[in-house]
């Protein structure tokens, strides 16, 4: 699979897709509204077949719903299931089931096979209209889905994936690692190698602040508040689209440089709650999917170990467990081998060991398998 993202060119036309977005928004909250009142009537929860025979009735009378197309409106139903689903598996863990969504906050549709044609190579019909947009890379594979995404200073973009397979033959180092999260140093690994955050995150850091400062001196409401607003999410857009680029970079640098790259399995929620708001920032989260996509395509593997392995407090020469080890002690001094150990490093060491010994071999291609021997 292979994702594309485009930016459509701005035009009077663009506001279809806008139209579009919103009356997408006005279905998800019907159906939102149907489950809970269905819910409410029957106890039971609404079937999403049902539920979209329904909705098809309905869409044959409201006009403004026809502006979006019934493969879109399918996929509005679905994922609203799968929130749902979710939401069963998870309930006791917090998970809440799907709300209502704002029309602001609503960002975008999907359509699968139908409803759309590239028809040239930067342009495409969807529904009507026929849209120009950016081709900043040729799409390869046949494409599976299409999604119109608005963000939000409102301007479109076209998100593509297709089924596309890159093939080249990996390139094998033999090489694996531990690699352990840090506040300093975004990752250590368990052969010393340190990668800093790059200096623009703080920079970007305080530009962001300036940015939520200035807003919070504006009166609700007012045009200059509106201004702040605008300038506030065109900060956020440009964090998160250097922090990913970021990313992106970094992950091609790991995986040409390993084979097999072990984590500790993240609990975002444990994390926060231990180290502040400053773990968002970081979005650990994002660079593993990232990684994780990197590595798949070049034959690499991202392995993770179990978060309740006390890696951090163990002591990598002699197995001692520290059970006093602070966030704030960076170097301690093992009490039963002496040996002096760097908090992060020692981390990724053990990282690395348990990794290494709870990959399953046979799910393990034979090629990465060198690597962790
Ligand atoms: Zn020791």
């Amino acid at each position: 699979m292979k994702t594309y993202k485009f930016k459509l060119y701005r035009h009077k036309r663009n506001k279809y897709l806008h139209y579009s977005i919103n009356a997408s928004a006005s279905i998800y909250n019907h159906c939102i509204a149907l489950h809970k009142r269905y819910y409410k009537m029957f106890d039971k929860h609404l079937n999403q077949y049902r539920l979209m025979k329904h909705i098809a009735k309905l869409r044959k009378r409201v006009r403004y719903w026809q502006q979006v197309g019934s493969q879109a409106v399918q996929d509005i139903i679905q994922r609203i299931q799968k929130a749902y689903d979710l939401f069963f598996k998870y309930h006791k863990r917090g998970t809440r089931p799907p709300g209502f969504r704002k029309r602001r906050k609503y960002k975008s549709f999907t359509l699968k096979q139908a409803g759309y044609k590239f028809i040239s190579d930067n342009k495409i019909r969807i529904g009507k209209q026929v849209f120009k947009f950016s081709l900043s890379r040729k799409i390869e594979g046949k494409v599976k889905t299409l999604t119109v995404k608005r963000n939000n200073l409102g301007e479109l973009f076209l998100v593509v994936i297709t089924n596309h397979q890159d093939e080249t033959i990996p390139n094998m180092t033999g090489k694996s690692a531990g690699w352990d999260f840090g506040l300093k140093t975004f990752l250590t690994s368990s052969d010393g190698t340190a990668i800093q955050s790059p200096l623009f995150f703080k920079q970007l850091r305080n530009k962001l602040k300036a940015a939520n400062r200035s807003l919070s001196r504006k009166k609700k409401g007012s045009k200059n508040w509106y201004r702040a607003k605008d300038h506030l999410n065109r900060v956020y857009e440009q964090i998160s689209y250097k922090r990913r680029d970021w990313f992106w970079k970094l992950s091609h640098e790991l995986t040409d440089s390993y084979d097999v790259l072990i984590f500790e399995d993240l609990n975002l929620k444990g994390m926060q709650r231990l180290w502040g708001r400053k773990i968002s920032d970081l979005a650990f989260a994002t660079f593993l999917e990232i990684l994780e996509t990197v590595a798949n395509n070049k034959g690499k593997l991202v392995h993770y170990i179990d978060r309740f392995y006390p890696s951090s407090k163990t002591c990598s020469h002699c197995g001692h467990i520290n059970q006093d080890l602070t966030l704030k002690d960076r170097f301690w001094d093992c009490s039963s081998c002496h040996t002096k150990l760097d908090r992060d490093k020692n981390a990724a060491i053990n990282i690395h060991r348990v990794g290494a010994s709870t990959l399953k071999l046979d799910t393990v291609r034979p090629s990465l398998m060198a690597s962790v021997a």
